[in-house]
């Protein structure tokens, strides 16, 4: 029998009758003492698991009280465009992975380790499984059998197609061991423990939109939950060290534990997740806001990962487990977020940060200020200025970040520049300490070049040092060499009067500290003095990177030591992943032959 044959018939025994052992094995998991399941538990005692399976699918289709933040009420459902065209095209097998990728067909029998672009993402993001709840939204507005008919098929193929294996723990991490088998080489993408986590969190959503379809029948009903639990418990006992992964794991660990509280397992679910969001909180969060990964991207995504674990756990009456103390840092990482955004809602692009669509924004910022109501600017931002009341400050500097944010308004109008001098950061943190981005009256003058791409083959890798390199941000290098320390201290901030200051100082290379001080003149003028000190001898070299077509509207002015010559490289920039757009790469080099250090000083005249 071919392979793809011999999984088709698994599918279809899944599809027709219940393995016993299978069956056995989630009873024993429920508490079938639960009010509501009383004739479950009696179908269990005389041994008719058929009759409970059913009696159990007549529970869940009549259980109303438990919903979650995302799908209030299933039967209220809508569906945008771009969520019907993922529904469709799930149909045929032709899947949305990831952005910055077309729509692959994974054939007729599906491919789960179909791989056409060798970037890992694309690999890890297939197991995600993004269009399953989009089905299920067109199946809740069309009410179209087929949607839930293939969603089952290819939910149970998945199973069949994708199972555990021994792995060790550590290799979900590490790329091109070639001592792993097939099974286990695919194991690493497909229960990664972040993807795991995403399937816990939408599996729930494709729950409450496809239980009341034909197609979700009682055995269905077993298997599902069957594989639900093999995802619990395998997340529970393989969650990340750190790090935002780990964020996302717990809140999806909490979301586990509210949505299915049948399990007997479910209250040890919802306390894991809800201590491990207590703990990282105060350890991926400095005191002033800012979260570690010093990305404003994934401090997006962990602030809404902490609204998401707070609304899930308020719906189940555990919102009193997160103390003031959480709640003091999560309004703090709004008001920086708040802070570092420039008037049209956008934010720089530091790290492997991205721009969000400001319709995205708001609805977040909507949400947080009805999380705290109390707090005038949350609703400002909300509101678009509308209502509440803007900070009394404009300009900020968060110190245990390195984010300082000089600006002469909120407005449209307004001059913002905001600078990232940092401690090391986490993983997407780049090597970029002194660097900026310039606002000037809604056009950006000095975007920081982004990410691009995150990881994946030596070509996609080669694209991803050149996004992150010190060299592709508006700072300076030694032989054009990445910085060898990131942690830049400050020696003054000064956020207030007609002349604004900042000076910050990096260790960035053995022998070659950068000492830079900006001065900040009213948004008229801002003037750059880079001061490179140390033994160290070597092309030092000041780069900066205008926007594409952004050269007429600004006057710059560099001046280097004797020596110094000006050129050109070609310089991108990307806002989203896998986009690039080419702007000129502006460099000042200059020999630095001895102790005596180098100074450039850069005035940019708006
Ligand atoms: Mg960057």
């Amino acid at each position: 029998m071919r392979p793809g044959r011999r999984i088709l018939s698994i599918v279809a025994l899944l599809l027709t009758a219940l393995p016993a052992a299978l069956a056995a094995d989630l009873w024993s998991r429920l508490d079938l003492s639960r009010p509501g399941l009383e004739k479950v538990e009696a179908c269990c005692a005389a041994g008719d698991y058929d009759a409970a399976a059913s009696a159990l699918l007549d529970y869940y289709r009549s259980r109303k009280c438990i919903a979650t933040p995302e799908i209030p009420s299933p039967s209220k459902v809508s569906i945008s465009a771009s969520q019907q065209k993922m529904a469709d095209d799930a149909l045929e097998h032709r899947f949305f992975v990831t952005d910055g990728y077309e729509v692959y067909f994974y054939g007729d029998d599906i491919n789960w380790r179909y791989w056409p672009v060798h970037d890992n993402e694309l690999r890890w993001q297939l197991h995600r499984q993004k269009w399953f709840t989009p089905m299920g939204m067109a199946f809740r507005t069309s009410g179209d059998e087929k949607y839930a008919e293939e969603w089952k098929r290819q939910y149970l193929d998945w199973i069949a197609k994708n199972p555990l294996v021994d792995i060790d723990a550590s290799e979900f991490e590490i790329t091109g061991n070639m001592s792993l088998s097939d099974a286990q080489e695919n194991m690493r993408f497909a229960w990664r423990p972040l993807e795991v986590s995403h399937r816990v969190q939408d599996q729930v959503f494709q729950f409450q939109l496809f239980v009341d379809a034909k197609a979700f029948t009682p055995v269905f009903l077993v298997a599902f939950l069957e594989n639900y639990y093999r995802h619990t418990e395998f997340l529970r006992h393989h969650f990340s060290k750190k790090g935002n992964h780990l964020l996302f794991q717990a809140q999806r660990m909490i979301y586990a534990g509210a949505f299915f509280p049948e399990f007997k397992e479910t209250a040890q679910w919802r306390r894991t997740g809800i201590d491990i969001l207590n703990r990282e909180m105060l350890k991926q969060v400095y005191p002033d806001g800012g979260q570690w990964e010093l990305d404003p991207h994934y401090h997006l995504a962990c602030i809404n990962i902490f609204c998401k674990a707070l609304d899930m756990a308020s719906l189940c009456g555990m919102d009193h487990d997160f103390p003031t103390e959480f709640l003091d840092r999560l309004e703090k990482m709004m008001t920086f977020y708040g802070n570092i955004c420039y008037p049209d809602y956008q934010t720089p692009c530091f790290s492997d940060a991205r721009l969000t669509e400001k319709r995205v924004t708001l609805r977040d910022w909507k949400r947080w200020s009805r999380l705290f109501p109390y707090n005038h600017y949350f609703r400002w931002m909300a509101s678009e200025g509308k209502e509440g009341a803007e900070p009394d400050y404009q300009s900020v500097g968060y110190l245990d970040s390195g984010f300082f944010v000089f600006r002469t308004s909120r407005n449209a109008d307004a001059v913002q520049m905001v600078v990232k001098a940092g401690p090391p950061g986490e993983w997407h943190c780049q090597p970029d300490n002194g660097t900026f981005e310039l606002w000037c009256r809604g056009r950006q003058l000095f975007p920081d070049s982004g990410s691009y791409v995150y990881g994946g083959d030596e070509e996609v890798m080669r694209w991803r040092r050149l996004f992150r390199s010190t060299a592709f941000h508006n700072t300076v290098t030694l032989d054009g060499k990445d910085l060898e320390k990131t942690c830049s201290r400050t020696l003054l901030w000064q956020p207030e009067g007609k002349v604004q200051q900042l000076v910050t100082e990096n260790p960035s290379y053995e022998g070659l500290t950068h000492r830079r001080t900006i001065e900040f003149y009213e948004g008229k003028r801002i003037v750059i003095k880079d001061e490179l000190y140390g033994d160290a001898t070597g092309k030092v070299a000041l780069h900066l990177h205008p926007g594409p077509d952004a050269l007429p509207y600004f006057r710059l002015k560099v001046k280097g030591p004797a020596g110094t010559v000006r050129r050109e490289e070609q310089g991108w920039v990307s806002y989203h992943y896998r986009e690039k757009v080419p702007r000129p790469h502006l460099i000042w080099e200059v020999e630095k032959k001895n102790h005596k250090p180098v100074v450039f000083t850069t005035t940019i005249t708006l």
